[in-house]
């Protein structure tokens, strides 16, 4: 297989270490032979998206959970299931979420 040089459109040639090199010893860029990884999407939370902004990503949320009193100001209903979740890139700990167990409704409880 003839690899073109993506910077200088050169020909590629077998280096060590099953790397592709530039021809041109000008350019010299070095790359990994063979055909890209298949790039995985990663997998974005599905969840509808809710009219509150710190309702986040449901996904994940496994079917059985504890449940705690706690006042859904959607319908008033007075239980909740809560789980932990690792908000991603907040540098804060762990974040409980509530979902009310009538409604649906899950938001956010801050510490
Ligand atoms: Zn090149
Ligand atoms: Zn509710």
């Amino acid at each position: 297989m003839v690899e073109f040089c993506p910077k200088c459109k050169s020909m590629m040639k077998p280096s060590a270490e099953g790397k592709v090199k530039c021809r041109n010893p000008s350019c010299g860029l070095e790359k990994g032979a063979g055909p890209a990884p298949a790039v995985a999407e990663p997998r974005m939370g599905v969840t509808s998206k809710r009219r509150e902004r710190e309702v986040t990503v449901v996904d994940g949320v496994p079917d059985t959970l504890p449940t705690t009193r706690a006042k859904c100001s959607e319908c008033g209903h007075e239980t909740a299931q809560w789980w932990l979740r690792q908000m991603r890139g907040a540098d804060e700990p762990e974040t409980r979420f509530l979902r009310c167990m009538k409604c649906g409704k899950t938001w956010r409880e801050y510490a």
